[in-house]
Parts: structure tokens; sequence; C-alpha cells
């Protein structure tokens, strides 16, 4: 093919185009995947997970290990690009990095433990036999991804399908391709001999939907609960199982015997930071009446503090989605209206794409502000006069992801009672970065788990295999099998489990011979 002709399909190829928010300048252009493209990245991607899963858990760490040193020594570059894309502050993109490198590093070290053979009892009944299980992995993994943290949210799923021994299609935000792009790119520096084990396929909705509709053996999605109806919805035409990692509604509670400054202080950053586009943000707090003086004097100085600007440096910068902006300004002056009142910020808060740090107080429960996701730099902060109270608020939600709670006594008792899938006791997010830890939520926040052994497991099937070691004094699972068989096998079953504590006493039947 001449230069030219070469030019001219490359031209053809329609190029999604990112945006600095900040400014609107475009910082990259990336080809459009259309659904051939996708199905040609997922052949790809299998002919390499077969490569994958036959190099075996330790020369997989290897590789995973060198290429978290990749990540890890180009941090600042990975966050410049972050900052271009989403307009986060360059120390909230460096801390997400660091945290998702932190996350693979456990993922790599722990998957031969938490998934390769083991052997298990084979019980009683089936002592003759040898019971072994390991988790083997499923192949090809599309992964879906939003522009929040566009590191550190597809790096839960992508880190561990891969560490489990898949390979793995991303398709990351519309938002965020460059930050994907740069993934996959650092990623293939260390691969040997090309296996495409990472690679992104670009673009907006639709092209999520092929990816969903493609030959891939597990979908793992994140973003939003609308979003994630449509995904499971395109993923059950082939059966293909779904994870879903949605949105949140996230709560505090501040008991009375709580660390006041700290709760403020883990208020305002769960709150604030990165513009409140955190799924996992602080959107509501509970507080108990008792101390509720106390907790909004130091979060309104705290939030009074807050810079926020265009610059890297900045507490926060802009919306990154631009027409999220009409979503927290609808908020705000629905909880006005309603009754609601602005200890900061308020109604002239959101402004060029910008939202000021917003404190309301009074919202009623049924205002928007309370129940639907925000996903912007706003708080509801409403009194409580018992932490059962704050519990049941809390939970009347359709979403359960996260939470937090503030008390020094009560902590793990209110931790459990909150309807969520993950807790921080005197913190913030803490969750998020512990890497054992299961990451998800219940309800309309999604099911499965990225993070941790469950995580590793999310991205494979388990393999159940019994072997017989010697032949049994009675082959139930035969023709051969005879009457005085059945008879001892009865009695057998009746001495191991016939004497249960729990059942209840049937009541005296003639002729049955009661327990
Ligand atoms: P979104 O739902 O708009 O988009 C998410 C991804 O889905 C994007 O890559 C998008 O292109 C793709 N997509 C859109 N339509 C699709 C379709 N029909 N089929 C397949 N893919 C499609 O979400 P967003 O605005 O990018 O992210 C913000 C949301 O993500 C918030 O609700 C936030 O709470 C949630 N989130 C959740 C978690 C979590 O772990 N639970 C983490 C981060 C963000």
């Amino acid at each position: 093919m001449t230069d030219t002709a070469q030019s001219e399909q490359v031209e053809q190829v329609e190029q999604l185009e990112s945006l600095d928010p900040t400014t609107g300048d475009v910082v990259g252009r990336h080809p459009v995947a259309d659904a051939a493209a996708v199905a040609a990245a997922v052949a790809r991607a299998r002919e390499a997970a077969g490569w994958w899963a036959a190099l075996g858990f330790e020369a997989r760490k290897e590789i995973l290990d060198n290429w978290r040193s990749v990540m890890a020594r180009r941090m600042a570059q990975l966050a410049g690009v972050v900052h271009r894309e989403t307009g986060k502050p360059h120390a909230d993109a460096m801390l997400e990095i660091g945290l998702a490198v932190d996350h693979l590093a456990w993922a790599a070290s722990h998957a031969k433990k938490v998934l390769g053979p083991r052997k298990v009892s084979s019980g009683l009944l089936m002592a003759n036999q040898a019971a072994t299980l390991e988790y083997l992995p499923r192949g090809v993994i599309g992964v879906i991804g939003p522009w929040n943290y566009p590191v550190f949210t597809p790096m839960g799923s992508i880190a561990y399908a891969l560490a489990a021994g898949n390979a793995v299609v991303f398709k990351p935000s519309e938002l965020t391709p460059g930050v994907g792009q740069w993934l996959a790119d650092s990623l293939a520096e260390v691969v040997p001999d090309g296996h495409a084990l990472l690679q992104c396929v670009h673009g907006r909705g639709a092209v999520g939907d092929a990816l969903c509709r493609s030959e891939i053996d597990k979908l793992a999605f994140t973003g939003s609960t609308a979003t994630g109806k449509k995904v499971m919805a395109a993923c059950a035409e082939r059966l293909t199982p779904v994870l879903i990692e949605a949105g949140g509604k996230d709560a505090m509670l501040v008991a009375d015997d709580a660390d006041v400054k700290s709760a403020a202080d883990a208020a305002a950053w769960g709150a604030f930071s990165n513009a409140g586009q955190t799924c996992i943000g602080v959107e509501r707090v509970y507080v108990h009446e008792k101390v509720a003086d106390d907790f909004l004097r130091e979060l309104i100085e705290r939030a009074r503090s807050i810079e926020v600007g265009r610059s890297a440096d900045s507490a926060y910068g802009p919306m990154t989605l631009s027409t999220q902006t009409d979503v927290v300004r609808r908020h705000i002056d629905d909880a006005l209206a309603r009754g609601g009142h602005a200890v900061v910020g308020g109604a002239d808060a959101v402004q060029d794409g910008f939202v000021q740090p917003t404190v309301l107080v009074d919202v009623p429960e049924d205002s928007a502000a309370v129940t639907e996701e925000t996903f912007g730099p706003t708080v509801v902060v409403n009194r409580v006069p018992s932490m059962e109270k704050a519990v049941e608020l809390a939970n009347a939600t359709t979403y359960g992801l996260g939470g937090s709670v503030f008390s020094k006594s009560g902590g793990p008792a209110l931790a459990r009672a909150l309807r969520s899938g993950m807790v921080s006791i005197n913190g913030v997010i803490s969750f998020a970065g512990i890497p054992a830890l299961p990451f998800g939520g219940v309800g309309d926040s999604g099911f499965g788990r990225i993070h941790g052994e469950d995580g590793l497991r999310e991205f494979t099937s388990p393999k159940a295999v019994a072997r017989m070691r010697v032949k049994p004094v009675m082959n139930l699972t035969s023709f051969g099998r005879t009457a005085t068989m059945d008879k001892n096998f009865g009695t057998l079953i009746t001495a191991l489990h016939g004497r249960a504590t729990q059942l209840p006493k049937l009541p005296k039947v003639p002729g049955l011979r009661n327990r």
C-alpha cells in the first residue's frame, strides 16, 4: 500500500478526541473501534490468554512485577496524563496510581496461594477419594472503566484478572482514553513476543456494548448503575457473566463519642476531594445531635479553606464531565427549595465547570440531594437523635457501596449494621487502599468483588476434582449396589446426622417411632 493510500485509510477511522476539561484543549486522539475491531482484539487476546495461562503463577508474577516497577518509576508521567484528561490535581493522581501499583503487587504475589491447587477434605462418606480444588483462568476478560479514577478503578479488575491468568480487553472511558492506552502500552513493554495481554478498544458506549456482545469470558464493569443494567442485558445474550461496580450514596455516621475534629476532617476530604467525583465519597453525614454543632463548625472551617482551581496543585479541579454540573445544581436547588440551608457554598457554587464546596443542612430525606448520587463536591449533614436513627436513614437508599463510622466505642457494631459492602471506622475510604479487602457493593451499587482473595477468584472458574485413592467398601455409584449396602448406608447417615439438636420435636403419631 502506498503512503497516501495508507494515510487515507487511517483518516477513515473515526478518532476519539480526548479533552483537557480545564481548557477544552485536545490532548490526544485515539482510533474508535468498531465491532469488527473489538472482535479482532478479543481474538488476539484469546491467543495471548493461552500463552499466559500456560506460563504458570511464578512466570506471570515476574512479568507483572516488571510492569509494576515500570509504573512506579514513571508514576509522574502517568499522573500527568491523568491530570490532563480529568483535571484532577497531580498529587491526587499520584495517590491513585500508588494505590493501584500496590494492588498489582498484592494480586501478583497472592495469586498462587489463593488460586493454586489444594487438597480439600473428602469427608467420611467419600473417604476413599482424594479431593482437589483449583481456580482456573476464565480466558479473556472485558473491562469497561469510568473516568473518575481512571487508573485505580480499572486496575482493580485488570490487575486481578491478569494475576489470575487471563488476558484483558479494556474499554477505558471516552474521557480518559490516554490513561487506558498508557496502561496497555506500558505492560506491552515487558511482555515478550508481542503477546496481546492487555489491549484498549476506544470509543463511547457503543464500543462498550460491542465488547459486552463479543466472545469474552467475563465482563467487569465499573460505572453508573444505569449503564450497568445495559451491560448486564447485553451480556445476557451470550450468558457472559458480569461483575458490576456501580454508583453509591455513601453515608458517614458520627456518634456522640466520636473524635469530632477527625470526623470533620475525614468528611471534608471524603466529600470534596476529586471534586466529589468518587463512588465511595461521603455524600451524606448523619451526626448525633449532641455533637452536631461542634462537627459542623469544624467541617465549615475546613470547607471554607479549600481552594478550587485549574492548577495541578489545587485542592481539587473542575468537574471532569461537564454535564455533571447540571446534576449538582439540581440537587442543591432542590435541597434549598425544600427547606434545606447551605452553610457553605449553595446556589452560586456551580460556575464555569467548577463547583465550590457546599455543605447543606436540614435537608429533607426525600430530596434528590439525599436519594440520588450527586457525584459533586457537596455534602448533606443531617442531625439525628440516636445512632439507631442514623443507621435507619443511612440504609434508606437503594445503593449500598461503602460508608464510614466515627465512634470511640461503637464502631464495629455500627459498621455491621450499615447495608453496604465496605465500611471505614474512624477513617474514610481506607478500605479501598487495603489490597486484601474485597471491594464492591450491594443493591444498586452492584455485585461481585474486585481486590483481595474474592477479587482474584472473580476472574476464575473453580475446578473440582475427585480422584479415587482406594476402592470403596460400599460402591454406592454402581448398579452393583446391594440391599445390604443401602441398609448400611441408611444406618450410617442416621448415626452421623440423625441426632441434630436444633430440629423441633415432632408430635407423637401412633405407629411412628419418634426421634
Ligand atoms: P458511565 O456509566 O457513564 O460509563 C462507564 C463506562 O461505560 C464508560 O466507559 C462508558 O463509555 C461505558 N458505556 C456507556 N454506555 C455503555 C453501554 N451501553 N454498554 C457498555 N458500556 C457503556 O459512568 P461514568 O460517568 O464513566 O462513571 C461514573 C460512575 O461510575 C458513577 O456512578 C460512579 O459512582 C461509578 N463508579 C463506581 C465505582 C465502583 O467501584 N463501584 C468506581 C468508580 C466509579
